[in-house]
């Protein structure tokens, strides 16, 4: 038997992890110095799916190796860096140092969060973080809630307690009697039309409001929707307000939602899982102008708040709504299954066993407080509106609508260029922009065409990086406009 013991024994031994974890502080210190001040100029460096998998499948092919120093430089090295003030791409930021060693205690320690008594700590600083969050966003302290593991669940979860509260009892237990629907802008993130889909509501129940020339749901159609859902005999249940939309950072009029739905006896959900985090900011609060009316609130802090991929908040005004999500008996788990105990957080959240989510978000409120957020999230808004400002300046650039946040889409135009052509520019503006490294953006498509998408999610971005950019994606078009006729 002791023969088999001595993989276990080494693997386990302190002073290896001591000195591996050094190693590996140093390597990301390294990183982030090296990133943040230019002297590591790339974003990523290119490399063709099948080039990376060759890599690691002989990689995994000579295993095992003893040095994991080699693995962690070599993902480091072939991944996009965030901490780079040239990273304008998706919308997750540059985690704060302190956050991402908070995730690796919690990895250490890998108390699974679902009772109580595993995770004691990150369950009590779950409740402080959701609690102050919900009161930074103006809900009163009857507001509670839960962290969980992504928008997309958070969103789902919200509106399976919006179906609880709003869809009548008995579907819990007995399914759907009568077809239910929710409005939602036609902006919104796939996922809420996924959440609709998965709760078994079908596509006629997500009813697609329309958007304005700024990609913000148009209020004043939703009298009319909802006017014809009943008609149809539909049961509508719910709006979703977006805060702001993925593909253009566009924030709906939350208030004018608000005055819908109370008017109605709907559920309010905000899906702010990009732009809640604006309520942190004196500057842009008037952004989410509303949201303290919302019945269900989704948050990522993974986004405009700096902490580690998935980290996100679902706040309820009613707090005690969050118990009403799952209707499931699990005595197992819990003592007294009636009572709403706060402290056993899988009776609210889809996940049994969770990361611990709280400690990586609380790192950073502790060490730097809550002005850290606000600085933050006003500096990449005052950031993308200069970058807005920027491009509409630009004679050959396109702005595809000013930004109210830190969302910017544009894209090179010039006047004898015309669809599918323009389309098909700007996408290979983009792929030369990801395989040279220089700049870090995405695109995304509006109205059937193409846009350059930028999310400015580094604090540390300049407007000589931002000028820099929109050189390069010129310079790019002159040399790769298809020559005419
Ligand atoms: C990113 C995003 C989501 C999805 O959140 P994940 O954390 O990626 O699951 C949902 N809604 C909006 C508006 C988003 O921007």
């Amino acid at each position: 038997m002791e023969d088999n013991f001595d993989l276990l024994q080494s693997a386990y031994d302190p002073e290896t992890f001591r000195r591996r974890g050094y190693e590996l502080v140093d390597l990301l210190a390294n990183y982030l110095g090296a990133t943040l001040n230019g002297k590591d100029p790339k974003t990523l460096r290119w490399q063709l799916p099948e080039e990376q998998y060759r890599q690691w499948s002989e990689d995994a092919e000579n295993g095992p190796h003893t040095d994991p120093g080699e693995l962690f430089g070599g993902v480091l090295a072939g991944s996009v860096h965030l901490h780079n003030p040239c990273y304008m791409g998706h919308q997750i930021s540059p985690p704060a140092p302190v956050a991402a060693l908070a995730g690796l205690l919690g990895d250490f320690l890998n108390n699974g969060m679902g009772v109580y008594e595993m995770g004691a700590p990150s369950t009590a600083i779950e409740r402080v973080v959701v609690r102050e969050t919900a009161r930074r966003m103006g809900l009163a302290s009857s507001a509670d809630g839960v962290l969980t593991s992504g928008g997309s669940l958070a969103n789902l979860t919200a509106l399976l307690t919006a179906r609880s509260v709003k869809g009548g009892a008995e579907v819990w237990q007995h399914g759907h009697r009568q077809p239910l629907a929710l409005l939602v802008s036609e902006e919104a993130h796939y996922c809420v039309d996924r959440a609709v889909r998965i709760m078994g509501w079908g596509e006629d129940g997500i009813i697609k409001v329309p958007v304005d020339a700024h990609y913000r749901m148009r209020t004043d159609l939703l009298e009319g929707f909802l006017q014809s859902a009943r008609s149809a005999s539909k049961k509508v249940i719910a709006v979703v307000g977006s805060a702001g939309s993925t593909s253009t950072g566009s924030f709906d009029d939350l208030e004018a939602i608000g005055d819908f739905c109370q008017k109605h006896g709907l559920w309010f959900h905000v899906d702010g899982a990009h732009g809640a985090a604006a309520a942190l900011s004196d500057r842009y609060r008037h952004l989410v102008r509303g949201i303290d009316r919302a019945d269900s609130v989704v948050m990522d802090f993974h986004k405009m708040l700096v902490t580690p991929s998935v980290t996100t908040a679902l706040v309820y005004r009613e707090g005690n709504h969050s118990y009403a999500t799952f209707s499931q008996k699990g005595q197992y788990l819990w003592s007294s299954d009636e009572e709403a105990e706060w402290f056993n957080l899988a009776k609210r959240t889809f996940e049994c066993t969770k990361l611990m989510l709280s400690v990586r978000a609380y790192s950073i409120i502790r060490t730097h407080g809550w002005e850290f957020f606000q600085q933050y999230v006003t500096r990449v808004i005052d950031l993308g509106r200069q970058l807005g400002a920027m491009v509409l300046a630009h004679p050959a650039l396109e702005l595809a609508v000013p930004p109210e946040g830190n969302i910017v889409c544009f894209r090179f135009r010039s006047p004898q260029l015309e669809e599918p052509e323009r389309s098909l520019l700007n996408e290979r503006i983009r792929q030369c922009l990801l395989e040279d490294g220089t700049f870090y953006v995405v695109q995304t498509r509006l109205k059937g065409e193409n846009w350059l998408r930028t999310t400015l999610t580094n604090p540390f971005t300049t407007a000589t990086h931002l000028e820099e950019l929109l050189e390069r994606v010129v310079e790019l078009a002159s040399t790769k406009v298809p020559a005419k006729g």
